[in-house]
């Protein structure tokens, strides 16, 4: 079955909103893209399904969109503090099930969660821990922070698995670390079998606590 694509509005069309927005349409998922600049929303209107332009401090504006309806709603309004608080405040209070909120420090994040945020993203933070830890390991493709203890990586096979078979190398018992998926080429193998084997230029995507990740990285591959 085709996979069902979600709808998305995004308000703030700068840097982060701009590319939040363009992704997701160039996804294919349809993207309603919102800011209180003509020249922005004039900008984003090849690259959403609508683009429109709207102070989402105002609720009467919001509803006549009928953002209501929108599976989620990114707020990603920089500078202006004040706006994206008042414009969470309104989208949760409309009752929007998902609103992911970009934050600019941690007074705006505290905050943020009091008002019932469901995710509060800090896209340098995040970028700059991913660029460290990519810049230090050359196994290390890509690396997600789940928590303060868990994350995701995704790690390059080393020769040292190559044409291993997972069962073989015993990830989980002996590094307490799970494998979600084997990417090759083009192909994602999502939750591979015992039996499967690596093979060279094959990216693990590895879920687990930070430290079993780093002990797997070192000592397995
Ligand atoms: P970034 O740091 O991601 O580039 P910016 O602060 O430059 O973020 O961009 C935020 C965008 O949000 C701007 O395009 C601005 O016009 C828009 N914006 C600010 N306040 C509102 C508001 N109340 N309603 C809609 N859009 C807004």
């Amino acid at each position: 079955m085709a996979e069902k694509k979600k709808q998305f509005a995004v308000i703030g069309l700068g840097r982060f909103g701009g590319s939040v927005c363009k992704e997701l349409y160039r996804m294919g998922h349809q993207v309603l893209a919102i800011d209180n600049n003509d020249v922005k929303v004039n900008e984003f209107a090849p690259f959403s399904t609508h683009s429109v332009i709207a102070n989402s401090t105002d609720e009467k504006a919001l509803k006549s969109l009928g953002i209501r309806n929108f599976e989620y709603v990114i707020v990603a309004i920089g500078d202006n503090i004040q706006s994206s608080i008042l414009t969470t405040l309104v989208l949760k209070e409309m009752g929007v099930e998902n609103v992911w909120v970009k934050a600019q420090n941690n007074y705006h994040h505290k905050v943020l969660d009091k008002i019932g945020a469901d995710r509060i993203i800090h896209p340098e933070q995040d970028m700059g821990i991913r660029i460290a830890q990519h810049i230090t390991s050359e196994k290390i493709v890509d690396y997600i922070e789940l928590s303060d203890d868990y994350s995701i990586v995704e790690l390059l096979a080393t020769k040292k698995i190559h044409n291993r078979s997972l069962i073989d190398l015993h990830i989980r018992a002996k590094y307490g670390c799970t494998i979600l998926a084997i990417k090759r080429e083009e192909d994602l193998n999502v939750s591979p079998l015992p039996e499967d084997v690596i093979r060279e230029k094959d990216i693990l995507i590895v879920i687990g606590h930070k430290l079993d990740l780093k002990r797997f990285e070192e000592e397995g591959m």
